[in-house]
């Protein structure tokens, strides 16, 4: 009785954001990390100004302007502003719920996103669009549209082609090695399959029981757009299939939806493949590699997984690879889940200074595990007529594993 009667009732939303907001002390250290600022320059699009229009609107002091919600939508989600924050403010979470709070921009593209989210329709698609040949029309029927069209983005960003998988090495450890759960997602487990077919072979190699889940999105799309109801209800749907698959961890070969899965399902153990690899890394053996790659570090990878050292000590492994990891700097490729669709002339800008920094690198193949970033990368590519050929790390390192089939 005395303990229900001491129990605070749960905070609202409102008093959530306010009481998140209030932890920052507005010292500024996190804007010139910040690539949004770097594109405009003005508070409202650094992350301070973000703090303070969300405590505004929880509050009621504003009203959720187009402006002031557009502000809000430009943010990258790369939490850049969050890893140096003395104070420990936590943006993502603040994020989050602003953008629930708000609700989803009047004009987000539904249909496309709802597309992107279902693997099935997605493979048909990109398989109907190689069989007919759009990549040859695509950038003239792109050229249609309007420079800010998602639509006009997508086209830009479809591969030539699908990927073909590696073969998976089929050879599962004797004994009672652990097991993990590997959750496809969906863009990925279409344009990124050959990634996710490398995580299973490096995987078994190390010593590692895996079994694949369905292939649906882990609700990361939903939740930047402030759409929280999916985005729970996907979550259930994940930790339903985890708890039935018997695994002790949950991987994911995309950094984005690592951070979403461990946002949306506390206490289930969600773990990036690169750093179960590292931990296991004595049982992996590569073959040379002559060859100069430039490695993208994806937002997600160094401020979520935080596997960036993990992934280097891995690529290090291989002998004669002429690693070259690509400045930080700007922070981010733009790329930012849906930001490229809905926002792709800013995506492009801060695409170019991506572009530009790898070029300096002279690289003969950019790897980055992120499949958005590299999409994203890629068209940038086409355009300035520079042609990389682009992997996921894991890839890489399954081509160059000893025991590989
Ligand atoms: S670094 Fe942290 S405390 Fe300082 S302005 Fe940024 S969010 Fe606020
Ligand atoms: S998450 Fe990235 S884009 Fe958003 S405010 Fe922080 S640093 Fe800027």
């Amino acid at each position: 009785m005395i303990n229900m009667a001491l129990e605070k009732p749960p905070l609202t939303r409102k008093q959530k954001i306010a009481a998140l907001a209030d932890q920052c002390v507005q010292c500024g250290m996190c804007l010139p990390t910040c690539p949004t600022y770097g594109l405009d320059g003005s508070e409202a699009e650094s992350p301070r100004g973000r703090i303070a229009i969300a405590a505004a609107l929880a509050r009621g002091d504003a009203e959720p302007t187009a402006a002031l919600r557009t502000h809000l939508d430009h943010c990258l989600g790369c939490l850049n502003c969050q890893r140096v924050c003395p104070a420990n403010v936590k943006y993502d979470e603040l994020l989050v719920e602003t953008r629930a709070l708000v609700g989803p921009l009047p004009g987000r593209p539904r249909q496309l996103l709802a597309l992107l989210r279902q693997p099935t329709l997605l493979r048909l698609a990109a398989r109907v669009a190689s069989a007919t040949g759009l990549a040859r029309w695509k950038v003239r029927l792109g050229a249609r549209l309007p420079a800010s069209s998602a639509w006009r983005a997508a086209l830009d960003t479809l591969p030539d082609a699908l990927p073909e998988p590696l073969p998976v090495a089929r050879e599962e450890p004797a004994g009672a090695a652990p097991r993990v759960a590997l959750f496809p997602g969906c863009v990925a487990s279409v344009e990124d399959a050959e990634a996710e077919a490398s995580a299973i072979t490096l995987l078994h190699a190390a010593g590692y029981h895996v079994t694949r889940l369905p292939a649906f999105c882990c609700g990361a799309m939903d939740l930047h757009g402030g759409e929280m109801a999916t985005a729970d209800r996907l979550a259930e749907r994940v930790r339903d299939t985890w708890q039935a698959s018997g695994a002790s961890e949950l991987v994911s070969v995309t950094p984005g939806c690592l951070g979403t899965l461990r946002r949306t399902l506390p206490g289930v153990p969600v773990r990036d493949p690169v750093s179960l690899l590292a931990e296991r890394s004595e049982h992996l053996r590569f073959r040379p590699l002559s060859r100069r790659v430039a490695l993208h570090l994806p937002c997600t990878q160094v401020n979520v997984a935080r596997s960036e050292a993990a992934l280097q000590a891995l690529l290090r492994k291989v002998p004669e690879l002429d690693l070259q990891v690509a400045p930080r700097a700007p922070y981010c490729c733009g790329a930012a889940g849906s930001h490229m669709l809905e926002f792709p002339e800013r995506a492009a800008r801060l695409r170019e200074a991506t572009l530009g920094q790898i070029a300096t690198l002279a690289p003969q193949q950019l790897l980055s595990s992120n499949i958005g970033c590299r999409l994203h990368l890629a068209a940038g590519m086409d355009e300035h007529g520079q042609h990389w050929p682009h992997m996921h790390p894991l890839t890489l390192l399954a081509q160059q594993l000893e025991n590989s089939p």
